[in-house]
């Protein structure tokens, strides 16, 4: 058989590989980003399926409308106002097979081969995948412990002028590092991307789940020139297998996404939808993301003092004040793929930092999810990656 040039291209996501090695029950994984299983609402679930089935049984299993199903997308703006302080009407509003699709469509509207797309320094890996489809050239931009640096932004955006077509940002609790950009990045970073015309992602599938700290606001409610496009996500406060997300954006983009949508997919279920849309309606969704911080918060504590504990002098990490993820350092010599058999050995698993940078290099960090274990798992977990790193840093 012969492929095309992108088939040929393709390759397996380090996640998804190592995700596979990590199922097996007695391994300890803070590899993957998954949500807490015990906290699925499923007998909620039930009831709201039956109420579907009774009220829409027929519209819910028929084709619908490719921006997605109306009383979900005005509640998207109702809590896109609340939660996130943008004002929007539904028709700024297209529901997505999970935001990796609205990476993905995304990608397809705006960038050609050899364009180039700015992201923070780290990323998420599954939006370097993404892009990756088309082929751009990635300008990675510097980022420290508030998140992308104004200055090196404005050197990089000097540089590479009309060549940009894209920018991808995460500013809060970044996927891998945790971080958040505090107001004043924000304020700064905004200062500097209105001086140009190239569209901003601001993905934000975390930012509901907030620990400790105050609410900081989004770039999209900061956003005069309509060209922040914001993703939100049922993922991580509902229930990522639903597969249901939502792209906030100008009506000129809404309309690139419906059109390229109706090619790839012709609409996110009729079904998973309404089962959003139902539970918002029948049950409480923010008491449901109360308890998620509950239990998020506390292993993210329990996570950050263990490390304190069990991990040798030497190593950093971040101290997210929400999200899923913490991000490690090691000192510069070592290199967290190398060490990774040694971790699985022991039935620990994490991701090595290096594909979150999609030039390479950077091999000396990993990510570490703390949604997913159980608490005293998350202890034994630390202790064991901290007697491999103890280990590995005398040599
Ligand atoms: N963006 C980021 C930053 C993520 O971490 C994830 C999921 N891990 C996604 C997008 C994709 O989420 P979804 O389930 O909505 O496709």
């Amino acid at each position: 058989m012969k492929y095309s040039d992108l088939a040929m291209g393709l390759k397996a996501s380090e996640i998804r590989e190592l995700l596979k090695l990590t199922t097996m029950p007695e391994v300890i994984s803070f590899a993957g980003g998954l949500p807490a299983p015990e906290l699925f609402p499923l007998e909620e679930l039930t009831k709201v399926d039956v109420e579907i089935l009774a009220k829409e049984g027929q519209q819910a299993v028929q084709y619908g409308t490719t921006e997605g199903y109306l009383p979900l997308r005005e509640k998207i703006a109702g809590r896109m106002k609340k939660a996130f302080q943008v004002d929007c009407n539904p028709d700024e509003i297209v529901v997505t097979s999970g935001s990796q699709q609205g990476l993905s469509l995304l990608a397809q509207i705006f960038l050609n081969k050899d364009d180039v797309v700015l992201v923070e320094s780290p990323t998420y890996l599954g939006a370097i995948n993404a892009f990756k489809l088309c082929d751009p050239k990635f300008v990675e931009v510097p980022t420290d412990d508030k998140g992308i640096i104004p200055e090196a932004l404005e050197k990089i955006l000097a540089e590479y002028g009309d060549r940009v077509r894209l920018m991808y940002v995460i500013p809060e609790f970044q996927n891998p590092t945790g971080i958040t950009w505090p107001v004043e990045r924000r304020r700064a970073f905004m200062d500097i991307i209105n001086h140009y015309d190239f569209p901003v992602i601001e993905d934000d599938p975390y930012g509901e789940l907030r620990y400790d700290g105050d609410v900081v606001p989004s770039l999209k409610s900061m956003d005069e020139k309509g060209n922040i496009i914001f993703l939100g996500s049922f993922s991580k406060i509902f229930m990522p297998g639903l597969r249901v997300a939502w792209m906030v954006a100008n009506p000129e983009v809404i309309d690139k996404i419906v059109k390229l949508k109706q090619a790839v997919d012709l609409q996110s279920s009729s079904f998973a939808q309404r089962q959003a849309s139902f539970f918002i309606d029948m049950f409480d969704l923010d008491g449901h993301v109360e308890k998620i911080k509950d239990l998020y918060g506390k292993r993210r504590t329990l996570m950050c003092d263990s490390m304190k504990k069990f991990f040798p002098e030497g190593i950093t990490f971040t101290y997210p004040e929400g999200g899923l993820f913490t991000w490690v350092t090691l000192p510069e010599y070592m290199d967290a793929k190398e060490i990774m058999p040694k971790v699985l050995e022991k039935n620990v698993a994490y991701v090595p930092g290096g594909p979150f940078y999609p030039n390479g290099g950077n091999a000396n960090h990993f990510r570490l999810n703390y949604s997913n274990m159980p608490e005293e798992r998350i202890v034994e977990g630390i202790k064991r990656l901290g007697d491999v790193l103890t280990q590995e840093i005398a040599k």
